[in-house]
């Protein structure tokens, strides 16, 4: 038997014994060594976006190779692993438009912690593994790559989406854990000017860290003016929206320059008609901007992309790892992470 976190009603989850899942064709066992709390993993116990009772939350594993089933070649038990929160099956025809996160429909992707069972447990089950397991490099230690399974791979997905350009000009509403992770991004592909938004000082202070220029407090002064004053009346090239929420995704559309692009990250909670587009800041849509969103891509391919950025020090994830805490003490860890408080940015949970 093992334990495993599971979701038990709105607002209700918790540690229970569940039998060691087993490998059957084409699939994997992982030994979970390190994982993390998503952003999601909280509006799934809101009852925000719903799953099954008693399904194993989490989708941030990075572990050992437990069990391998038939037909998987090219991985040793015992071989350290990372998988991506998205873990598609690498042959439909999603996948081989490369709308890996869309694998067989919408959302199939991402089948961890929402259609099966999660990682926040001792051990976890991958599907289509071969198509999904990325070895971890020996230098490399788990936490190193804790955040290349979701959260920095979603946040440079936000970047990458939007087409940034070298030279362009971005600013990054939110600096939550997605947030930081699309400074990081728009740094990557070659942004001249990176700001942030936020009010918490601790977030201010990391977005700095990851590559922003400047940050502006929205509770100090109005963003978008400051935007546009820094701009000099022009706007962002790309604004990337990274909370979901009315206000954020308004003023992403107001600070981006005609022509420009609004790149969403955001989960929007509820009917996403209440998201309403600012139309005379849309242009009355004559104004060429664009709006895109993203879910982050996953796989092996990409896993094997981001843990190179990591290996050779072009972003610096493990700094986002706040707080650490056993599986024992899980809640704990919900509580910290979703009241925000202490300064927490990302929590690592060792099972
Ligand atoms: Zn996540
Ligand atoms: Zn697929």
């Amino acid at each position: 038997m093992m334990r495993a976190n599971v979701f038990k009603d709105v607002n209700k989850s918790g540690l229970v014994e569940k039998p060691i899942p087993k490998a059957g064709p084409g699939e994997a066992v992982i030994k979970v060594t390190l994982t993390t709390i998503c952003g999601t993993d909280i509006h799934i116990i809101r009852g925000e976006f719903p799953v099954k009772e008693g399904l194993t939350i989490g989708h941030e594993p990075i572990g050992i190779i437990h069990e391998l089933g038939d037909g998987v070649t090219g991985y040793t038990v015992g071989q350290r692993v990372a998988v991506n929160a998205i873990t598609p099956c690498g042959v439909c025809n999603y996948c081989l438009s490369a709308n890996w996160s869309q694998c067989g429909g919408f959302l199939g992707g991402w089948k961890l912690g929402n259609t099966i069972d999660g990682c926040q447990a001792d051990y976890v089950k991958i599907p289509a593994a071969m198509a999904n397991l990325a070895p971890i490099p020996d230098e490399l230690s788990d936490e190193d790559v804790l955040l290349t399974t979701d959260i920095f791979s979603t946040g440079l997905s936000g970047a990458e989406s939007a087409e940034i350009k070298v030279g362009d000009t971005v600013v990054v509403f939110g600096q939550g854990p997605i947030g930081l992770g699309a400074v990081a991004g728009a740094k990557l592909k070659g942004a001249a000017l990176i700001i942030g938004v936020d009010t918490i000082p601790s977030r201010m202070k990391m977005a700095k860290k990851m590559g922003a220029d400047m940050v502006i407090d929205f509770r100090k002064s109005d963003p978008v003016k400051e935007i546009l004053g820094i701009t000099n009346g022009r706007g962002v090239d790309v604004a990337i929206e990274a909370l979901g929420l009315q206000a954020t995704f308004e003023n992403a559309v107001k600070s981006t320059r005609v022509g420009g692009t609004i790149s969403s990250l955001g989960v929007y909670p509820g009917d996403m008609a209440s998201i309403g587009l600012p139309n005379k800041d849309f242009g009355f849509g004559l104004a060429d901007k664009r709006i895109v969103s993203t879910l982050c891509p996953g796989g092996k391919e990409r896993m094997r992309r981001l843990i190179e950025l990591v290996r050779n020090e072009r972003v610096n994830l493990r700094q986002l790892i706040t707080h650490r805490f056993p599986l024992d003490e899980i809640d704990e860890a919900y509580e910290l992470f979703s009241s925000q408080g202490d300064g927490v940015i990302k929590v690592a949970i060792t099972p």
